[in-house]
């Protein structure tokens, strides 16, 4: 389902991802990644209130804000040039295109800023920049795979959302199925069939990863 119309410009821009970016201080990275819908989002928010030292790595995205979302708390939001100048200028750790002319991206400083503080950095991401990540930092990084009981499942949620048009979410829906193909990578998977049992297990999970030396 990827739409590579920004591909010319990203085969240019390889330097974006640098194997030699390394935060400068120690905390965890704790990344979460699941089809849209799946309540990752919804799972980071009430990780983020369980005293586990995270903080949330505000991404950058070429995408307009829904309503409630604010700059500089949900995303950092830019325009589509200003994306381009960035990635060129080699800011992000990763970034991608998910969806038709939407970037989204990690940026470098986000990841350093929360470590300087002394803090452990949990990312919402999409499939790709998940695993990228996790190639990134290796054993200092944990990704949890968020599954919905169903693609079925994952419809209705979007419906019941109300924050998309029909097209946009048979587009979500078509990307979701092409996305659950690559659970099997990330190094553990949580079923959303229940929120509360979901954020337990996730809240387990990182708990315990964060403990480990
Ligand atoms: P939404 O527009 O619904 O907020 O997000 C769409 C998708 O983009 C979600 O799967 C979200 O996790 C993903 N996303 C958000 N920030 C980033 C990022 O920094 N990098 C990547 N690769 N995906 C992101």
């Amino acid at each position: 389902m990827r739409n590579y119309t920004l591909n010319s410009w990203k085969k240019d821009t390889k330097a974006t991802k640098k194997p030699d970016y390394k935060s400068r201080m120690n905390g965890k990275l704790i990344i979460f990644s699941a089809p849209s819908g799946a309540g990752k989002t919804t799972i980071v928010k009430q990780l983020l209130e369980r005293g586990l030292n995270l903080e949330f790595s505000i991404s950058a995205t070429s995408r307009t804000p829904r309503p409630n979302e604010v700059h500089g708390r949900d995303y950092y939001f830019i325009s589509e040039n200003e994306f381009k100048t960035r990635v060129s200028a080699g800011e992000f750790l990763e970034w991608e295109e998910v969806y038709s002319g939407i970037c989204y991206g990690t940026l470098k400083s986000e990841v350093d800023r929360i470590c300087s503080q002394g803090k452990n950095v949990i990312f919402d991401v999409d499939v790709v920049g998940g695993l990228n990540i996790k190639k990134h930092f290796g054993d200092r990084a944990l990704a949890i795979f968020v599954q919905p009981p169903s693609v079925e499942e994952l419809r209705i949620r979007l419906q019941n959302r109300q924050t998309e048009t029909a097209e946009k979410i048979a587009m979500r829906v078509a990307k979701a199925e092409y996305e659950m193909t690559f659970a099997p990578q990330f190094d553990v998977i949580v079923v959303n069939q229940n929120l509360e049992t979901a954020v337990n297990e996730a809240e387990k999970l990182v708990r315990d990863f964060i403990a480990t030396a």
